[in-house]
């Protein structure tokens, strides 16, 4: 963008929506991934200028603003993902939806509420929690990630987006929208989606290259009885695979599970590792899972029999109750220990949940081979599992970090071979949009063609990985590049 545009944007929004600070513009270059400068060169992920808008009349004026003159638009929440999906690859305009927040009604009869864009979980879990209420699903980075942001990040694919807490019990983040306002890329500002013609579903998982969300509409319920964590302790990770497999017949709200070498990078970084008593002796748990119940009081008590009998029968060991206690109360904190890093590198990705323990069999040969220590957090899904399996790894040494970067395409592969499927397009992993969004990869391509011809709806993502030249990369090119790196990891 020259500075005749930028003028423009300022007298057409007023100073106070725009920003052009180098500072601003630096933090918009990143979302929660390290990404070497080297490797950045590739992209221009510094915008031109920072756009928060405050109103829909505001977004409608930059949308139209940016399709008369062919800006990149990149929308942004909290950018809490690692996918490089709020990282602008042309430039242009970050569109921090941040400063669109707040509930806007709620519908105690209908069961709903509607709340800006950039309003953040947590925000919206206390206002409804006062009331009695709560939402079906959330990430695990409710204190930051914004409502919008994680119903358009890609994970489990267009028309599902996320997994997360109430996941196992309430299916995908996408089953409990009933609404949403966008801005289209003609300029065009749909207050409803559902009564437009469009399909709400097309714009949940999309990656926001389709539309600029800017109100989301969704279902409540109150909130239950009785809702406890349990949590266990197991020796051996395949008996705690399988325990996780069979209480899925209980449809519990949440299900966390971490691997003996996560605790170790736990332990590394100074946090507390639950005990165990095992033979009168306090010992350092090993395997944890904490499942979390909840129920009316007569379902409640009968599935926490069933849930310990299930446990027992695979030789895990219930922990202490504060223990579980402590283990939910940390659930926004899924990467306190980053710090023993001081950067984790690794995968994010899905597997059918029949395939858990050979999946995670197959994760600790590739660390075996590779001379890595992998830790694996899992949570479970709807019928299927979300691992992070991960690396400690320090981005201050670049070309081991580089080198170790090769690590996410590997697993992203393993996730493909068992039937699964990185979580996620973004940017970063656009090279296999195609397992991403499964049978809805064609109705994206051609709905973006349809929505967004110019091609300004987040450029480059989601279905495509382009670099700052605006070619995409084939991924022949990046398997080369990724291969190549990777040589380097065991003597590294
Ligand atoms: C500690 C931690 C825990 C996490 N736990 C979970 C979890 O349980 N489940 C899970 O799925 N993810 C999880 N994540 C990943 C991430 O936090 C979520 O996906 C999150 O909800 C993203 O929200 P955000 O506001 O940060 O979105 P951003 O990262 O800013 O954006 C995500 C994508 O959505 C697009 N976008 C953002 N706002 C809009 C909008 N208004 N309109 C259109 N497109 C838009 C962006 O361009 C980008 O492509 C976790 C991350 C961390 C750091």
């Amino acid at each position: 963008m020259n500075k005749t545009l930028i003028q423009e944007l300022i007298e057409l929004l007023g100073p106070d929506s725009i920003s052009t600070s180098e500072i601003e513009r630096i933090q918009c270059a990143h979302d929660m991934a390290p990404v070497p400068k080297l490797l950045g060169m590739v992209y221009k992920s510094k915008p031109d200028a920072v756009v928060r808008p405050k109103s829909p009349e505001q977004l409608q004026q930059l949308v139209k603003f940016a399709a008369q003159n062919a800006v990149p638009l990149t929308p942004r929440g909290r950018a809490t993902t690692m996918m490089g999906g709020a990282y602008p690859v042309l430039g242009g305009i970050s569109v921090d939806m941040t400063a669109r927040r707040g509930i806007i009604e709620l519908n105690e009869s209908g069961l709903t509420v509607k709340v800006a864009a950039g309003t953040n979980y947590e925000t919206v879990l206390k206002f409804l929690s006062r009331r009695g209420l709560t939402l079906y699903s959330y990430p695990s980075s409710a204190p930051s990630a914004t409502v919008a942001g994680w119903l358009a990040n890609s994970a489990m694919g267009m028309g599902k987006a996320g997994l997360g807490i109430g996941s196992s019990r309430f299916g995908y983040s996408a089953d409990s929208v009933v609404d949403l306002g966008v801005a289209l890329a003609s300029g065009e500002y749909l207050e409803s989606v559902l009564t437009s013609g469009h399909k709400v579903e097309s714009f949940l998982g999309s990656d926001g290259i389709l539309g600029i969300i800017d109100t989301v509409t969704l279902k409540v319920r109150s909130l239950p009885l009785r809702q406890e964590p349990f949590s266990f302790n197991f020796k051996d990770i395949k008996e705690l695979c399988a325990a996780v497999k069979e209480c899925i017949s209980l449809k519990p709200f949440f299900v966390v599970f971490e691997d003996e070498n996560l605790l170790g990078f736990k332990k590394k970084a100074g946090l507390h590792i639950p005990q165990t008593q095992l033979n009168r002796g306090n010992h350092p748990a090993q395997n944890i899972v904490t499942i979390v119940l909840e129920g009316d009081e007569a379902s409640f008590e009968t599935d926490v029999n069933k849930l310990r009998q299930i446990i027992a029968s695979h030789g895990g060991q219930e922990l202490a109750r504060q223990i579980a206690w402590a283990e939910w109360e940390d659930r926004f904190r899924a990467m306190n220990h980053k710090k023993a890093g001081p950067n984790l590198l690794g995968g994010e990705f899905t597997a059918p949940l029949g395939q858990l323990t050979e999946v995670i069999r197959l994760v600790n040969k590739m660390g075996k081979a590779k001379n890595l220590t992998i830790g694996i957090h899992g949570t479970l899904g709807v019928k299927e599992i979300v691992l992070m399996p991960q690396v400690l790894s320090d981005q201050r040494k670049k070309f081991r970090y580089m080198t170790m970067m090769s690590l996410v395409k590997e697993l992203n592969d393993l996730s493909v071979k068992v039937g699964g499927a990185p979580y996620g397009a973004g940017l970063f992993n656009a090279f296999y949009a195609k397992q991403v969004h499964g049978a809805k990869y064609n109705e994206l391509v051609k709905l973006k063609k349809q929505l967004d011809p110019h091609n300004i709806m987040n450029p480059g993502k989601g279905i495509c990985h382009w670099t700052r030249f605006r070619v995409p990369l084939p991924k022949f090119a990046y398997g080369f590049a990724m291969g190549g790196l990777g040589l380097f990891v065991k003597h590294g």
